[in-house]
């Protein structure tokens, strides 16, 4: 034993770390293993650097369980879009997509003409069933249900037609649903109408 670090006469010096007698030339001390070179600190604190990177390298993992895991517990919910065709003024044609991962049940769909406070039922499903027609199924993104609603073919559509003064008007399409837990749910779509005849 010596002086840690120092050196002694026979060609052999301390551990700067343990103070015990290494061989003048080492690099490493044999015993405790500490490099005989280089600042002490990195050193020192090179196993919590080690357990750093580590817990960083577990960074990547722990996400993806979780990014597995999470929709698990998810409650999968329907997305439903209408989408417009085409309207003539007194006839209107649509599509409804669902790009979520649940089943929906269309309500109403509901039309506004621009500037017009009124809407127009185009078809309230809760009164007047269509069966499965109203239920939109989930991850179908191009199964589309096609219904063409006008004052003739169905009594409890539009009693009007959408553009009564201007030979095209524009309007607000609004699609209420539920999901199976009937809470209501709604989308929104804008068209154009040509007046009929
Ligand atoms: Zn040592």
């Amino acid at each position: 034993m010596g002086t840690p670090g120092g050196s002694t006469s026979s060609g052999k010096k301390t551990c700067r770390a343990c103070g015990e007698e290494i061989a003048e030339a080492a690099l490493v001390c044999h015993i405790c293993g500490t490099p005989q070179r280089g600042p002490m600190w990195l050193y020192r604190w090179k196993d919590v650097a080690t357990a750093i990177i580590a817990i960083l390298a577990l960074v990547p993992w722990i996400a993806g369980f979780f990014a597995f895991v999470i929709p698990v517990f998810e409650k999968p919910t329907p997305d439903l879009k209408p989408i417009l065709y085409g309207c003539n003024g007194s006839k209107v044609s649509l599509g409804v997509v669902n790009s979520g991962k649940a089943y929906g049940f269309i309500t109403a769909i509901t039309l506004r003409p621009e500037g017009s406070k009124q809407s127009v039922a185009l078809m309230n499903f809760d009164r007047s069933p269509l069966g499965e027609s109203s239920v939109i199924a989930p991850d179908k993104p191009v199964s589309l249900v096609l219904q063409s609603f006008s004052s003739g073919d169905m009594s409890s559509a539009i009693e009007q037609p959408v553009c009564t003064t201007t030979t095209v008007c524009t309007f607000h399409l609004d699609l209420a649903y539920k999901d199976k837990d009937d809470k209501p749910l709604s989308a929104a779509a804008n068209g154009t109408c040509n007046k009929a005849g």
